[in-house]
């Protein structure tokens, strides 16, 4: 993500320093206190003897997803979690409205077989705001090698009702290494120092990007205006696992494309070589895809618990809550959902007091530009636009996010606030036996701590191990129930549990970094 800046009035500036400097030094007079062993230990027995963890998993993903941001789904799912924390007897639990994030979007029916010259099912899924069929369509596939815009008029009124390939077909390696993976102790070590140097950006290759981008977007247009029955395109990953994201604008006032259908390579592949050999390819596909125009806001979910004598002061945790549509969203992010209402369920089922209110929200829209995080930071800490703080700005300790799948936590990135490194130094010890040993220099991006961040609050999000992240869950069709690693997200409700609850009674706020200058 690009980093935001923010831009305050210089008055207020001068005395924010003066603040930060009071700040700074009475962190610097703070003890800060390691946690209690009979603290860690309580939280142990409940998040392991007791846990709800993968209950909360299995409706978050097997009942309720996917979670795209504005589906049915999700609206059902964020009653499904408001019920369960106020059953859980949490406070203020409830949905703050955001908007406006667009349309929703629900894949109903999607069949896809080759009839001719074979008969064979396809591994394939619609894009998420795309449209269906109107019905099941049997037509012909055709490859239309389309690299540049001057390619279109070779084609022009050439596509019409037919099933259309434009990209080539890649090579697909043997997966030699095992998909999953845990940090070695060695990979931790590289990833704490700061990041190295980075070489400039490379500007043709950006150039590059953008122009491809142009280009994808004329072809989508070309495609449409020229009547095609659907646009096949073969997908990033192998092995019957797909990534499939969004192939239509969410926002109702946009054009139309035609629909749109990201395939198995290997299922792309029998059609690419059996058209290559001149032999006709026929398709059977029937997408029917609904949209949802009748509420354009979204929500995130907000609970609490109730500090004692410092309650207006704040220390949050949170996950996204939407997901991509065509897994069930297991390890991005129910997984970062579960574990954050877990440790919060771990901090009220143990009786804990806290100083501080502590405050769960579950963000949607995050997979469409970190949009609900990025709505309450505004709402409730700093406008995006004037960069005009607001009184809450100052009583937020710190926000901590998880959202890299179900790998347990090995560390924490310190996103460049140096000062919080000998506190969470300490507050790491009880767990470093159970891999938790890496305090990161660097800063990580991508998820909702970024909304914080970017405002000048100290928002964190933990190191993971990868387990099959990246290698086949993460934006996939394979993003289900199956992938998650039960022990891994107990070890993570605890540790959240344990670093909320110090955030919570520590004698001051985090230390921060300095504002982003204007
Ligand atoms: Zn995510």
């Amino acid at each position: 993500m690009r980093p935001r800046i923010i831009r305050i009035p210089v008055k207020l500036a001068a005395l924010l320093a003066l603040a930060f400097a009071l700040t700074w030094a009475a962190a610097a007079q703070t003890d800060w206190l390691a946690p209690e062993a009979s603290i860690i230990s309580k939280f142990e027995f409940e998040g392991s003897e007791h846990s709800h963890v993968m209950e909360v998993m299995g409706y978050l993903t097997d009942v309720y997803g996917p979670r795209l941001t504005n589906s049915p789904n999700i609206r059902e799912a964020g009653e499904y979690a408001v019920k369960t924390l106020s059953g859980w007897g949490l406070a203020n639990v409830r949905e703050e409205a955001w908007g406006p994030f667009g349309r929703g979007w629900s894949n109903e029916v999607f069949e896809a077989s080759e009839i001719s010259p074979r008969r064979s099912p396809l591994i394939a899924y619609p894009k998420a705001w795309t449209p269906g069929t109107n019905g099941p369509v049997t037509a012909d596939a055709i490859y239309a090698r389309i690299e540049k815009e001057d390619d279109f008029a070779f084609y022009r009124g050439r596509l019409r009702g037919m099933f259309v390939l434009t990209a080539p077909m890649r090579i697909v390696q043997a997966q030699f290494e095992a998909p999953a993976h845990r940090f070695t102790d060695q990979e931790l070590a590289e990833i704490a120092p700061p990041r190295p140097p980075q070489p400039p950006p490379d500007k043709e290759a950006r150039d590059r990007q953008r122009k491809q981008q142009e280009f994808n977007e004329k072809l989508v247009k070309f495609l449409t205006d020229e009547g095609a029955a659907a646009w096949l395109e073969p997908a990033p990953h192998d092995g019957g696992t797909l990534t499939v994201m969004a192939g239509g604008s969410r926002d109702p006032k946009d054009a139309p494309v035609l629909p749109r259908v990201a395939v198995d390579i290997e299922h792309y592949g029998r059609i690419f070589r059996t058209l290559d050999k001149n032999i006709p390819v026929t398709l059977r596909i029937n997408i029917a895809n609904k949209f949802y125009d009748d509420n354009l806001d979204s929500f995130n979910i907000v609970a609490e618990i109730p500090g004692t004598d410092k309650a207006d002061e704040v220390v949050m945790l949170g996950a996204h809550f939407d997901s991509w549509a065509s897994g069930t969203g297991a390890t991005d992010n129910a997984a970062g959902s579960a574990v954050m209402m877990e440790a919060m369920r771990i901090l009220k089922t143990c009786g804990m007091k806290t100083r501080r209110t502590v405050r769960l929200a579950l963000w949607t829209g995050e997979e469409e530009g970190l949009l609900g995080s990025r709505a309450y930071v505004n709402e409730h800490f700093a406008d995006r636009k004037s960069g005009d703080l607001k009184p809450e700005h100052a009583k937020l300790s710190a926000y901590f996010n998880v959202d890299n799948g179900t790998g347990k936590i090995r560390g924490i990135y310190l996103q460049g606030n140096e000062a919080v490194r000998p506190i969470f130094e300490k507050w790491m010890e009880p767990f470093k036996a159970d891999g938790m040993t890496t305090l990161s220099a660097r800063s990580t991006g991508a998820t909702d701590h970024v909304s914080f961040d970017d405002a000048g609050l100290p928002g964190f999000q933990f190191i993971q191990d990868p387990i099959e992240y990246d290698t086949r869950t993460h934006h996939t069709n394979m993003d289900v129930y199956e992938r998650i690693q039960a022990a891994d997200l107990k070890q993570m409700a605890v540790i959240v549990a344990s670093f909320a609850y110090m955030t919570a009674n520590a004698a001051d706020l985090l230390p921060r970094k300095p504002l982003p200058k204007h």
